[in-house]
């Protein structure tokens, strides 16, 4: 039998910022179960930190506290893994009429908002090569991550810091949750927590919280006549990749069938690029993945109340990798002191 501390289930965003946290406070024994899916969320996502979204221009929930933690997680990883993919950049609202230049305007004077705007731009700002008739505004403090680097930055530090990972397809019964320990097959461990991403909804301890995965998709292309550095936002996004690629998208869909890239999403994200550019394109990649967005639109982060030695760290919905960072802080704290308690 092998014995650890921590077991987890579940090795993408979620899991690895968990492992890595824990890694940093404690010297506990960790092992991460995940089946390496190319679809997962992490590996697919855009990897952008937004201070303002939605259609109201509303400041993203605990955006004071996120983005500084955020920030200092990534570029700490840039660091310790020798790589390279956090890329802060402004993001340029394009406007869409004048309405949404006024809601703006408005919103910029608002208190709470000064860090996060910052000036208008007017029609010409990007040439001939993007439609921009309104103008737009930049925000500022935002960023991209390269979301696959990022993830495998993190197994890298992890695995220098002796986090040991199994490539397994678990089912939940294979758990079994005793007083004094969790046994998975050959392992037995202190305690599991859970970071599934959207499967969680067949986790039956953990599916009181209601789950409502999104799928999205998202369309990398090339174009020779594009040049950025910073990220277009309207009806989408579209984000500068290395060597005239670029990232664009992305679509929310709830009634999925299967969790690969489909057609109708292609030719909606096309429609969005030949809308707001005014240049040749050709699209070079189609991903996909499911967002594990809570109904409560907030983060789960606890404790089993009835079952001591399980634990869940999930819903990071539309904004892991904002979220990410600053929760998997508050969760290992709380495994760590709960450890303590349990010995
Ligand atoms: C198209 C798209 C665009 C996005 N854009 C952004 C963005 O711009 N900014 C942002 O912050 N966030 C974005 N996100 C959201 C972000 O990707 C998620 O919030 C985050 O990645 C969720 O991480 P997770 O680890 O919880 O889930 P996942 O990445 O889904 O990881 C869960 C892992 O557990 C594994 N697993 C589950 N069940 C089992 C099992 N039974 N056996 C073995 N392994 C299992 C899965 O296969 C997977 O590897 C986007 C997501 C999508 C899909």
């Amino acid at each position: 039998m092998q014995q650890v501390d921590f077991l987890i289930a579940g090795g993408r965003l979620a899991g690895l910022t968990l492992a890595y946290s824990l890694t940093e406070i404690s010297s506990a024994s960790i092992l991460v179960l995940d089946d390496e899916n190319p679809n997962a969320a992490s590996s697919v996502a855009a990897g952008i930190l937004n201070p303002i979204t939605g259609r109201r221009h509303v400041k993203t929930w605990m955006a004071a506290e996120l983005f500084p933690v955020a920030f200092e997680f990534y570029r700490k990883l840039e660091s310790l893994s020798n790589e390279k993919f956090f890329f802060p950049c402004p993001i340029a609202e394009i406007y869409d009429s004048i309405k949404t230049k006024n809601d703006w305007q408005a919103r910029s004077a608002e208190p709470g908002y000064e860090k996060f705007i910052g000036k208008e731009f007017g029609n010409d700002q990007f040439g001939n090569a993007v439609n921009a008739p309104y103008g737009g505004i930049f925000l500022q403090h935002s960023a991209m991550v390269k979301t696959d680097k990022c993830i495998q930055a993190l197994k890298k530090i992890l695995a220098a810091r002796k986090v040991k990972f199994e490539n397994v397809d678990f089912r939940f019964d294979e758990f079994r949750f005793e007083k004094e320990e969790v046994v998975f097959r050959n392992v037995k461990a202190e305690m599991t927590v859970f970071c599934e991403g959207w499967k969680m909804i067949y986790n039956p301890l953990f599916n009181h919280h209601q789950m409502l995965p999104v799928k999205g998709d998202l369309l990398v292309f090339e174009s020779r006549d594009l040049k950025l550095d910073c990220i277009l936002m309207s009806d989408g996004f579209i984000g500068p990749l290395e060597d005239n690629k670029f990232l664009a998208g992305s679509t929310y869909n709830r009634n999925f069938t299967d969790e690969q890239p489909d057609i109708i999403s292609r030719k909606k994200i096309e429609k969005f690029i030949s809308k707001l550019l005014n240049v040749s394109y050709r699209v070079i990649d189609h991903r996909s993945g499911i967002r594990p967005a809570m109904q409560s639109r907030r983060p789960v982060a606890e404790i089993h109340p009835d079952v001591k030695r399980a634990a869940v760290f999930n819903g990071l919905g539309t904004k892991g990798f904002l979220l990410a960072p600053y929760f998997s802080n508050k969760m290992a704290a709380a495994l760590v002191g709960a450890s303590a308690h349990n010995k």
